[in-house]
């Protein structure tokens, strides 16, 4: 799950990293009234689950509470990357005299938290990590050793801070961000850019943060800002249903048993010329019950033309998953053209149930690249 900067930036204030006084406004009043409580210049700041918010003017400075009125009604309803600006944090303006680049992720390649630490912040890593890649350190830490002071020390000398007192802050940041990032169970916890003051005063002035959506059980509070409203309504609904489904932008709805297999068949019809509709994981087991669910999240998405419905057998036989086709089928009107690709344990007997009952609209293909093909046709 990935927070609004807003809300990263309270968790990062929960474990005692420094961030500026803020206040969340959702219309242009609001955000003067926040102005006026937080006095002085403030900054506008677009809140929406995407970066570069800079680039596209989501972020803006403003003098006075008017000004701070106008920048919100500029920013609002403002489209970043396919995001729509419904709310925006008002913030205590810093000023700025260096900016830094710090965050730890999860490596699943070493299974080790990695820090990435750069003096040149502010603009995206990636491209550090490409014109200057020296510039960027990158640190393991042993999670069963766990963190160790000389962790923070290694990065902030490796990076050249100079600074003794700028020294002393980061890696004390540095060791807060460790705890916050292992005690909220993030994927990511990101501060770009981690700024100095011209008085030489080190602070988060942004946030990014991700939570293991499968820890969150762990951590109602966190869990509590999700926001539902900014969700994609069909993710919305397939969340509901306990179905794993990531909303795409093409036509042919993707159904597959195992994300793994998913993920392919994506793929696969990319390959074959269409554009995936969504993605979508039956998980294991292949009963009536989890068909019909999926099927009524996919077919929500009226950009739908027809379905790719992808099968290998393992542990489930395909003819258990071909009644379950069936009877899905018959417990729910589906408009739109099935193609099932049916492979593996008990393939054979699967088809030839599918092939006995023949309903209207379903397609059977023994290939996975022909039933993308015949997919992709019938979403033309
Ligand atoms: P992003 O573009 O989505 O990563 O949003 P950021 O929160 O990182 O803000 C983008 C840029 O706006 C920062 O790199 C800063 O240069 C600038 N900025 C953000 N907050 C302030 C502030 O309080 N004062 C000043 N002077 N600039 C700011
Ligand atoms: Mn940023």
């Amino acid at each position: 799950m990935d927070l609004y900067e807003y809300q990263g930036k309270e968790l990062f204030a929960r474990f005692g990293i420094p961030t500026s006084e803020g206040r969340l406004a959702t219309n242009p009043a609001e955000a003067r009234a926040a102005a006026e409580e937080i006095g002085g210049q403030v900054v506008v700041k677009a809140q929406v689950l995407t970066g570069g918010r800079g680039k596209a003017g989501g972020v803006k400075l403003a003098g006075d509470p008017d000004d701070a009125e106008r920048k919100a009604e500029e920013i609002l309803g403002l489209d970043i990357n396919g995001h729509v600006v419904r709310k925006l944090w008002i913030e205590d303006a810093s000023e700025i005299a260096k900016e830094y680049y710090l965050s730890v992720t999860f490596d699943r390649g070493a299974k080790q938290p990695l820090f990435m630490f750069t003096t040149q912040g502010g603009v995206e890593i990636e491209e550090v990590a490409a014109n200057d890649p020296d510039a960027l350190v990158r640190l393991h830490v042993d999670p069963l050793e766990g963190f160790q002071p000389w962790v923070a020390r290694r990065l902030v000398y490796g990076a050249g801070v100079e600074d003794p007192s700028e020294q002393k802050q980061i890696a004390d940041i540095i060791g807060k961000l460790y705890r916050c990032f292992v005690e909220c169970d993030a994927m990511l916890a990101e501060i770009n850019p981690l700024i100095v003051t011209p008085e030489g005063e080190v602070k988060a002035l942004d946030s990014k943060f991700t939570v293991d959506d499968s820890a969150l059980y762990r951590h109602p509070d966190i869990a509590e800002f999700r926001d539902t409203t900014a969700a994609d309504p069909f993710e919305a609904f397939a969340r509901e249903k306990g179905v794993i489904y990531v909303k795409l932008d093409g036509s042919v709805g993707i159904l597959g048993n195992g994300a793994g297999l998913a993920m392919s068949t994506v793929d696969v019809v990319v390959v074959a010329g269409g554009k995936p509709a969504n993605f979508c994981d039956l998980g294991g087991g292949g009963s009536a019950e989890g068909v019909v669910d999926a099927l009524e999240v996919i077919t929500r998405d009226p950009q739908v033309r027809s379905i790719f419905f992808n099968i290998f057998g393992g542990i489930t036989r395909c003819d258990e998953v071909a009644r379950g086709i069936l009877e899905a089928l018959e417990r729910l009107e589906v408009a739109v053209p099935i193609v099932v690709r049916l492979d593996g344990t008990n393939a054979e007997e699967g088809r030839q149930i599918l092939a006995d009952a023949a309903p209207a609209n379903l397609h059977v293909s023994p290939t996975m690249l022909d039933a993308a093909r015949v997919a992709v046709e019938l979403a033309a």
